[in-house]
């Protein structure tokens, strides 16, 4: 029954008043080109690090160009969000990241690795562009681990100079949210990656199970910098998506629309709840309960005051 409620709803991402929120996949391996199949508008996140793994040095511009191609074929005419390579941390990669360091999360990891090996970003960045040209897919690219605008203006210089026209950076580092303006200068839209930014503002490592408390997504202080890059993206009049877990959870999903959110982007079997709910609530409402949600001492209360009535 409740299957066929879902299945109810289908389209784009809307409220009950027609606020668009456009809904969006995050792929990675296997699942990208099926994908396609999902009535969904496209993808938010394309984790790229499965073409880098198990290997003692990158895939080549060729070779990348092919698998990027693949998943461009698969979303012919919708958007694709490209994520250049995320290695380090919770993702090593032995020709990428130096994994005697003490601390990885704080690492060289993310955008930060294409200082000391900018080969790799060039690389990915020329064979994006290259599948891009092939398909019509409309091809969008993102760096995960940027911390400053000045960061963001050189990965934009960069992404833009390989040819690819639009091009955004992901905002998981306080830093980054805090400075969201500065960085919206720079680049044509931001996606909050929720699960990194959970782990930063509290200090909490995102692979450790026992500190899960802290890294619950409806943590008061998150959706507070959820909130700031929101209303950064209004008045620059630019995109701000999530692509973290938050996004696929129906109940935040609410929150974070009414947050000012302008994408969500989750795993495809999270779509029609997330779709669905949206469908059932005015901005107004969502507004109303983003608001509820920030004012809570705890998640357990946000949870509880946006899922009641
Ligand atoms: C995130 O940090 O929220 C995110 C979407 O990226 P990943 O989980 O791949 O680090
Ligand atoms: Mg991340």
């Amino acid at each position: 029954a409740r299957r066929a409620e879902l299945a109810a709803f289908t389209g784009p991402g809307r409220t009950a008043d027609g606020h668009p929120v456009k809904l969006l996949l995050n792929v990675g391996e296997g699942d990208a080109a099926a994908g396609g199949e999902v009535d969904a508008e496209g993808v938010g996140l394309f984790r790229t690090e499965f073409l880098f793994l198990d290997r003692t040095e990158a895939p080549t511009v060729e070779e990348q160009r092919a698998a990027y191609g693949r998943v461009f074929a698969a979303f012919s005419g919708r958007k694709v969000v490209v994520r250049t390579l995320d290695a380090g941390a919770d993702k090593p990669l032995p020709f990428a990241t130096d994994e005697s360091e003490p601390n990885p999360a704080l690492g060289v990891r993310g955008y930060r690795i294409a200082a000391g090996k900018p080969s790799i970003l060039d690389d990915q960045l020329a064979a994006i562009a290259a599948a891009a040209a092939d398909h019509d897919a409309d091809v969008h690219v993102m760096a995960p681990m940027i911390a400053t605008a000045a960061e963001a203006a050189e990965f934009a210089g960069k992404a833009r100079a390989a040819g690819i026209g639009t091009v955004g950076v992901m905002i998981e580092i306080p830093a980054a949210a805090l400075r969201a303006g500065e960085i919206l200068a720079e680049v044509d839209f931001v996606s909050i990656g929720t699960n990194d930014l959970a782990q930063y503002t509290f200090a909490a490592d995102r692979l450790l199970g026992e500190l899960g408390p802290l890294l619950d997504p409806w943590q008061p202080p998150l959706l507070d910098l959820v909130a700031m890059v929101a209303t950064a993206g209004r008045t620059a009049g630019k995109p701000v998506g999530v692509c973290g877990e938050a996004a696929g959870d129906p109940g935040l999903a609410v929150v974070l629309t009414g947050l000012g959110v302008t994408s969500l982007s989750m795993s495809a079997p999270a779509v029609p709840g997330v779709r669905a709910a949206l469908r059932r609530r005015t901005s107004d409402d969502c507004a109303a309960r983003a608001d509820l949600a920030r004012r809570a001492p705890d998640p357990a209360t946000a949870r509880a005051r946006v899922l009641g009535g």
